[in-house]
C-alpha cells in the first residue's frame, strides 16, 4: 500500500502505535497512518482514498477517542501541523481545523476577542471541536461558529456558513466524512485583561478538579437531561473501581483514567459495567460521548 502514497509531502507511517495520537494512550496500530503537510496533501490522501477504496479514519488530538486494541485498517489521517492557521480580521477569527482551542483562545485574547473563553480548556483541535460541537455550561462551539471549509466525500471544498449546519449536545450534522479543513469563529470585543483572567481560570478549575491528571478522554458519558454522569456514576458507588489499568476517577466519577497499563479491552469492560450498575441503581441508561473507533 506504501507505494500509493509516494506523492504526499506529509510524514507517513506504516503499522504506527495509534496509543501515541489518542489521549488515553491506548490502542493497536494503524495500517497506514500520514500526517498532511497542508490543503493540497489532504486532498490527495482523499483521492487516493477514493480511488483504491481504502477508508479513511481521522484524528485531530484524539482527546475524544477511544481507539480499540486491534488498531484501525487502511488509512488514517492526523490533521495537526499543518493545519494550524491563524487569521484576525476585525472581531472574526479564522483558523486550520489543526489548531488547538488552547492556543486558539490565547491568540484571540491578544486582539481582545472575546467569546472563545470556555474552550480554552478543552484538550482538542478546533476541527474536533467541531466535529463534537464542543463545549461546556458556558458555551459551545456552534455558537460561535460562523463559516467552515469542509472536504467533502466527493474531494470538493465546500464553503458552509455555520448556521447551516445542525448541531446537537456533542454533536454536530456534518456532510457524511466531511473534514473541517478551516473555520471562522465570531467573536466580539473585550477587555484583553478580562478575557486572559477568564481563561486563566477555566484553566485552573479543571487542574483543581483532576482533569489533567493521568491518560483520560475527558468525560466518557454525556449527561442525562436534568442530571449528570458524573453523579449517577458516584451514586451508583463506582468512583475508584477498576478493570486491569482503567480506573473510574476519584476526582470526577465521568472521568475513566488509564493508569500507564490499561489496554482498550479494560477501558471498554469498565465502560459497560458503569452502564450496567448505573442503570440498575437509577434507571437511567448513560450514552457514551467518546467515540470508540477501530478493530477488537
Ligand atoms: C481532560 C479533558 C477534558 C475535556 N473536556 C471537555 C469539555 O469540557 N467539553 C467537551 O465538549 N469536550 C471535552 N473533552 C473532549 C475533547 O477534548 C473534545 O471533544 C475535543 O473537541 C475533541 O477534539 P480532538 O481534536 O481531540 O478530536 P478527536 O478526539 O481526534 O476526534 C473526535 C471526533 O472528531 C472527528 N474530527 C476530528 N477532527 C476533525 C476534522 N478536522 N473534521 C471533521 N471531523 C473531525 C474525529 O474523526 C472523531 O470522530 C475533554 C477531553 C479531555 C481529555
Amino acid at each position: 500500500m506504501e507505494g500509493i502514497f509516494r506523492d504526499i509531502k506529509g510524514k507517513k507511517r506504516v503499522d504506527y502505535p495509534l496509543s501515541k495520537l489518542s489521549s488515553f494512550r491506548v490502542g493497536g496500530k494503524g495500517d497506514m497512518v500520514v500526517f498532511p503537510n497542508d490543503v493540497d496533501d489532504l486532498l490527495l490522501l482523499r483521492k487516493i482514498a477514493t480511488e483504491n477504496a481504502i477508508t479513511l479514519t481521522l484524528i485531530g488530538f484524539g482527546s475524544n477517542l477511544l481507539i480499540r486494541d486491534g488498531g484501525i485498517r487502511g488509512l488514517t489521517v492526523i490533521l495537526r501541523k499543518g493545519f494550524k492557521n491563524i487569521d484576525v480580521v476585525g472581531e472574526k477569527i479564522a483558523a486550520g481545523a489543526g489548531i488547538g482551542l488552547q492556543e486558539l483562545a490565547k491568540e484571540a485574547a491578544k486582539h481582545s476577542l472575546s467569546g472563545l473563553e470556555f474552550a480554552a480548556g478543552i484538550p482538542g483541535t478546533l476541527g474536533g471541536a467541531i466535529a463534537m460541537n464542543a463545549g461546556t455550561d458556558k458555551g459551545e462551539i456552534k455558537d460561535i461558529l460562523s463559516r467552515l471549509t469542509l472536504l467533502d466525500e466527493r474531494g470538493e471544498l465546500l464553503e458552509i456558513k455555520g448556521s447551516d449546519i445542525s448541531f446537537g449536545y456533542r454533536r454536530a450534522n456534518l456532510p457524511k466524512d466531511g473534514i473541517v479543513v478551516e473555520a471562522e469563529l465570531e467573536l466580539t470585543k473585550g477587555n484583553i485583561e478580562e478575557i486572559e483572567r477568564s481563561i486563566g481560570s477555566e484553566i485552573e478549575r479543571r487542574r483543581n478538579k483532576g482533569e489533567y491528571k493521568g491518560f483520560n478522554a475527558g468525560s466518557i458519558f454525556k449527561n442525562p437531561a436534568g442530571d449528570f454522569a458524573g453523579r449517577l456514576i458516584e451514586e451508583a458507588g463506582l468512583k475508584g473501581y477498576r478493570v486491569g489499568g482503567a480506573v473510574v476517577s476519584g476526582d470526577h466519577a465521568n472521568f475513566i483514567l488509564n493508569e500507564g497499563e490499561a489496554t482498550a479491552k479494560d477501558i471498554l469492560e469498565l465502560i459497560s459495567l458503569i452502564k450496567d450498575r448505573v442503570y440498575k441503581n437509577s434507571g437511567l441508561l448513560l450514552e457514551e460521548e467518546i467515540r470508540i473507533i477501530g478493530e477488537e
